[in-house]
């Protein structure tokens, strides 16, 4: 089966005057186990389409699917679930809150559904011995370095297992040796917890780790040749 299912998938934005068509007639599937870069410059739609398939906002026509399930019929908190069981986001900035410790912010998505605690606790020592900050629990965001805490940002996205990793240039705010470092810890985990990992970039760089390249251009996917 596809896990995500993304079907003539269209955006406009109104404007005060023609609508800002972003997305035209997109479709895609992807499975657990894929890897995929979406490229484009700064503008393309990268980000629309990003918090489209993470269910952040919904499309103007078509429909996305993951597992067989399209999200935007259901309510508040059906939705909610839907996120957490499916969807783990990085973004460009790591959003980790400053007053809890490297611990506390990967077990903050665990907190909604109430996971056994003892067993999210160590799922997130895992996965933080996993990303290399075993010995930075108790810090806070503050005490980290930039790379460091996109790390625990990754840690956190995959907390609650979620079918696909989607991060929206989780390297932008990074210098070269760091978001490579990234760019390789993200592939690294994809693989381990057999996730579909979806990175939207403009760095060539960070998108030739990845085994297939998508651009958007003029609102359309294309595979990169
Ligand atoms: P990218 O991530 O590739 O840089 P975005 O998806 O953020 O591009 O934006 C694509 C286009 O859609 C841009 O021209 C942007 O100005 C426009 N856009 C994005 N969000 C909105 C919005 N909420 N309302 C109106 N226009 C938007
Ligand atoms: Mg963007």
């Amino acid at each position: 089966m596809t896990d995500l299912q993304v079907s003539n998938v269209s955006k406009e934005f109104a404007t005060r005057d023609e609508p800002l068509v972003v997305l035209r007639d997109i479709s895609v599937e992807l499975s657990v186990g894929d890897n995929v870069a979406i490229l484009g410059p700064s503008g393309s739609g990268k980000s629309t389409l990003l918090h489209i398939i993470g269910t952040l906002d919904t499309p103007s026509s078509g429909s996305v699917k993951v597992k067989g399930h399209g999200p935007f019929q259901l309510n508040e908190r059906q939705l909610a679930a839907f996120r957490n069981e499916n969807i783990g986001f990085v973004f460009q900035e790591h959003h980790l809150l400053p007053q809890l410790s490297v611990l506390e912010n990967v077990l903050v998505p665990t907190i909604a559904t109430g996971s056994s605690s003892s067993n999210a606790t160590a799922r997130a020592q895992d996965l933080i011995e996993r990303v290399g900050l075993s010995d930075r629990l108790d810090h806070r965001p503050a005490e980290l370095s930039g790379g460091e805490r996109q790390r625990v940002a990754v840690a956190r996205a995959l907390i609650q297992n979620p079918t696909m990793l989607l991060a929206d240039e989780p390297t932008g705010s990074l210098d070269r040796t760091n978001a490579h470092a990234i760019g390789k810890l993200l592939l690294e985990l994809q693989h381990q917890e057999n996730t579909l990992l979806i990175v939207v970039t403009h760095s060539l760089e960070l998108a030739n780790l990845m085994s297939r390249r998508l651009e958007l251009d003029d609102g359309q996917l294309k595979d990169v040749t």
